[in-house]
């Protein structure tokens, strides 16, 4: 991708865990805003928190991302990798007197914390060690940033417009752990300024961080980057989406059939409009996307617009990929063994007379089981209704004709069929359903004359044979 303007923005992820759909909606307005001005998408992993940052987790991130399409221009970046480059920022900050050595323990910080609060006080860094002239022995300092008490921080959001902070409220931040470790708040600014980052486009949980941020960049005599912090996303109950609402995780919706135009179509309306257009193809979202159309309030997951969005990307997708995605959904399954792919070009076809039904790949999947089974399972209940002793006979005959039957075609299986149903003088579906069931083991699939020509004659015959014989 070629970058043609000073744009740069970034995806800054955090790698403990999984990666949730209000991480993909932030890459995916980074990325969206980048492509359409031109700029360039970075990359960045913040693994500064060891403790909690695993490598299977940038591997879920990178793997996620590749499967939206969020390509990157730059990185990935990891932040354990620029450890020198935080360090140096921070002995910047010493040499000018605008950060100090704290030796506070955890302990000293929590009982004084607790002491404030009992006494009405903010619970604040007293700033203790500031005024420390000398170190303290047996301790490793952390090192704190010197704010100031006064006047206020106004952050100028894209989205949120002028926010402002009372300087008051805000802390001497940590800006390095007693471990030698950059905070967030730290390594952030400093990368934002070293990467060249142009827009901070992040959930608006970090707004409140945004303020402290502003302050280190004065400190270093840099220009801050313009924000737009992305309204929350909750669930259908209004509150903060989670996984009691259901599949969060990309990995989850990967796993549940769901195709990646869908959920990118789905995560670029959340919180961002185009009129009221709600189906957009990649470049049409590339070409109109645009921050002043994200809106402030926060936006509610709806899980049936998703579906309803995957079943129109199911309808639309080349049938040779959704041939090659279900079968591998079989294979993971176990039930195409390895090295025994079905002719491609007949699973196409059969594919072809699924999609209409299929709101995901799963779908399709349970679809295809009974064209590549051996052995169907039966639905007892419809076996109980449709499976009847006097429709035996009718489907004897119907086998009996059916084996005749050159080229074994839609057209021609129908007209055995309705010839059959004018000679017995019964309606369509007192056939068909009986076969159906018979060849799927269920009562809902295609067209029974579509279903019959894929499965393919000497199947059928069998099916039907079989069928006769549980009666
Ligand atoms: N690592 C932060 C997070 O995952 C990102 C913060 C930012 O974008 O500035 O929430």
């Amino acid at each position: 991708m070629s970058t043609t303007s000073n744009v740069r923005v970034r995806f800054a992820p955090s790698p403990t865990g999984a990666l949730h759909i209000g991480g993909v909606r932030t890459a995916l307005f980074n990325w969206l805003f980048a492509r359409h001005l031109g700029g360039t998408f970075i990359l960045r992993i913040e693994d500064t928190d060891q403790t909690r940052s695993t490598d299977e987790s940038i591997k879920i991130i990178l793997d996620g991302m590749k499967w939206l399409g969020l390509d990157w221009d730059e990185g990935p970046f990891r932040q354990t990798d620029r450890m020198d480059i935080y360090r140096a920022h921070v002995d910047k900050l010493m040499k000018e007197g605008k950060a100090y050595y704290c030796y506070c323990t955890p302990e000293e910080l929590e009982a004084r914390r607790k002491e404030a609060m009992a006494s009405g006080r903010p619970p604040k860094y007293d700033r203790k060690c500031r005024s420390l002239t000398a170190p303290v022995p047996g301790r490793t300092p952390a090192v704190r940033f010197l704010s100031s008490d006064e006047g206020q921080t106004i952050v100028r959001d894209l989205i949120r417009g002028a926010v402002t902070f009372e300087n008051q409220q805000l802390d001497d931040l940590i800006i390095q752990r007693s471990d030698g470790l950059p905070t967030y708040n730290f390594a952030v600014v400093v990368d934002d300024v070293t990467m060249k980052i142009s827009h901070v486009i992040r959930g608006d949980d970090h707004l409140n961080n945004t303020p402290r941020q502003i302050q280190l960049y004065q400190a270093f005599g840099y220009e801050p980057p313009q924000f737009a912090h992305l309204p929350i996303i909750l669930g259908s109950d209004k509150t903060k989406l989670s996984k009691r609402h259901g599949a969060t995780a990309v990995t989850e919706y990967i796993d549940l059939g769901y195709l990646p135009e869908a959920l990118v179509n789905y995560l670029a309306r959340l919180g961002w409009s185009h009129g009221d257009q709600e189906i957009f193809s990649r470049q049409e979202l590339i070409d109109t996307f645009a921050l002043e159309n994200v809106g402030k309030a926060p936006s509610v997951f709806n899980a049936e617009k998703l579906l309803w969005l995957n079943h129109h990307y199911i309808q639309q997708a080349d049938h040779g990929r959704l041939a090659r995605l279900t079968l591998d959904l079989l294979k993971k399954d176990g039930i195409v063994k390895p090295g025994a792919d079905p002719d491609l070009a007949w699973f196409k076809k059969l594919v072809a007379i699924l999609t209409e039904r299929s709101h995901t790949l799963v779908e399709m999947k349970t679809g295809a089981l009974p064209f590549i089974v051996d052995q169907i399972t039966m639905d007892e209940k419809a076996k109980a209704k449709q499976l009847t002793p006097e429709v035996a006979p009718l489907l004897a005959e119907l086998a009996g004709r059916l084996k005749s039957v050159e080229p074994f075609i839609h057209s021609e299986i129908e007209k055995v069929f309705s010839a059959l149903v004018a000679e017995k003088g019964i309606k369509l579906g007192k056939l068909a359903q009986p076969v159906r069931v018979a060849l799927t083991g269920c009562t809902v699939s295609p067209g029974i004359f579509e279903v019959i020509e894929v499965m393919g004659k000497d199947k059928v015959i069998s099916r039907i044979e079989a069928a006769i014989q549980i009666i």
